[in-house]
C-alpha cells in the first residue's frame, strides 16, 4: 500500500507575539537557533533520499512548531521558495503549514498560494470564549469562523487543531468545539488532549493549585466523543493526542497531564471495544472479532486491555481476534459461535 509522507521542517515559536499558558516553544527557541537555509534542504534531501523506493504517493514539506503566517511574509518566502522548488522539480507534491486563526488574510493568502501551499492548518484549540482567554490565545472564536471562510474560499484545505482540558474547560465545552469545527466543514483535524510541559505559565498553574489537569481516563472519553462527531461528518481525524518524541515523554518535558505515549489507541481502542460489546446480543460459548491488519492493534487494544475486557465481562465464554485482510479500515467482523 502506497504511503503519504510529510516531511516536517520545524520552526519553533517563529512568527508568534503570543504566549499560550500551555506552549513551550520560547523556552525550546531559546536554545536554538533559527532555521537556515542550508539545514531545511539538508531535511528535505534525508527524507528524500530515503523515499526512493517508488513506494510513496504524496510527499508533503509540513511547516510545524510556531506560527507560520507570523513570520515576516520575506522570511515566510525564504522557507516557501525552497519548498516550492522542490515542488516544481516533482520531488514533493503538497506543502502544508500551520498557524493561529488571527494570523491570516487576503494578503497571506494570496502568497501562500503563489507558492503552491496546499493545506493551511489552524491551532484553533476551542471555540470556547472563556477557555481561549484563560490559556491567554488572544482571539475570539468570531475570527476562527472568518479565517476557515476565507482559507477555504482560496480553494485550500483546511485542518483544525483541538485541545482537550484546557483552563475553562468541560466535557460539554470539548463537545461543543467538536460540534462548531463541523460547521466550519475542514478537510481535516487533530485532537491534542493538553499536556502540561515544563517551563509553561500551565506548569505553574499546575503547582499552585489554580489549574487541574484531565487525568487519561477522563481525556479518552472526551476525546473519544469529539473523534466520533467529527468522523461521522466526514472530518479525517489525523492526530489523537501528542506525539511522542526524544524530549515529549514522562521524565522530560512532560510534567503532568493526560500524556500517553499511545493515546490514539486508547481512543479508537474504547471505540472498537464499544462497537464489538453491541454486536454480543445472542447467546453465545465463542467469539471471533476480525480486522484487517492495520487496524489489529486497536482492536486488541493497547496493552490487550479489550481483550481483558471481554473475557472479564463474559466470564466462561472465550474469545479470539484474527485478522481478515478483506476488510476495510475501520471494518470489523464478529462470528458468534453457539
Ligand atoms: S500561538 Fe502557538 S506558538 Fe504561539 S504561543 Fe500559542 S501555542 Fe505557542
Amino acid at each position: 500500500m502506497k504511503k503519504h509522507v510529510n516531511i516536517p521542517i520545524f520552526l519553533p515559536h517563529k512568527g508568534c507575539q503570543n504566549d499560550c499558558v500551555f506552549c513551550n516553544q520560547k523556552a525550546i527557541t531559546a536554545k536554538l537557533k533559527p532555521l537556515e537555509k542550508d539545514e531545511m534542504i539538508r531535511t528535505i534531501e534525508t527524507y528524500l533520499s530515503t523515499l526512493l523506493s517508488g513506494n510513496t504517493e504524496t510527499i508533503e514539506i509540513a511547516f510545524f512548531g510556531g506560527s507560520f503566517t507570523g513570520i515576516p511574509i520575506k522570511e515566510q518566502n525564504k522557507y516557501l521558495r525552497i519548498a516550492k522548488e522542490y515542488m516544481d522539480k516533482g520531488l514533493i507534491q503538497k506543502i502544508r503549514l500551520s498557524t493561529r486563526p488571527d494570523y491570516i488574510n487576503k494578503e497571506i493568502l494570496e502568497n501562500l498560494k503563489d507558492f503552491g501551499v496546499s493545506t493551511i492548518e489552524l491551532g484553533v484549540q476551542s471555540f470556547d470564549e472563556d477557555v481561549l482567554r484563560l490559556s491567554n490565545r488572544g482571539y475570539s472564536s468570531e475570527v476562527i469562523y472568518t479565517s476557515s471562510e476565507s482559507i477555504k474560499s482560496y480553494g485550500f484545505e483546511l485542518g483544525i487543531q483541538l485541545m482537550i482540558g484546557l483552563p475553562g474547560d468541560t466535557y460539554e465545552k470539548s463537545v461543543q468545539s467538536a460540534k462548531e469545527t463541523v460547521k466550519i466543514h475542514p478537510s481535516v483535524a487533530r485532537l491534542y488532549p493538553t499536556v502540561i510541559l515544563r517551563d509553561t505559565e500551565l506548569e505553574r498553574m499546575y503547582s499552585s493549585g489554580v489549574y487541574h489537569p484531565l487525568d487519561i481516563g477522563s481525556a479518552v472519553k472526551i476525546t473519544k466523543e469529539m473523534y466520533s462527531i467529527l468522523t461521522s461528518s466526514g472530518v479525517n481525524v489525523i492526530r489523537i493526542g501528542l506525539k511522542s518524541t526524544e524530549n515529549i515523554k514522562e521524565g522530560r518535558e512532560v510534567v503532568a497531564g493526560a500524556y500517553h505515549p499511545a493515546f490514539g489507541q486508547l481512543v479508537k481502542g474504547e471505540l472498537i471495544k464499544e462497537y464489538l460489546d453491541s454486536q454480543l446480543t445472542e447467546n453465545f460459548r465463542q467469539a471471533i472479532f476480525y480486522s484487517n491488519d492495520r487496524c489489529f492493534s486497536n482492536m486488541i487494544g493497547n496493552q490487550k486491555r479489550n481483550e481483558i475486557f471481554f473475557k472479564n465481562k463474559y466470564s466462561g465464554r472465550s474469545f479470539s481476534f484474527k485478522i481478515d485482510n478483506s476488510l476495510k479500515d475501520e471494518e470489523y467482523k464478529v462470528a458468534l459461535i453457539k
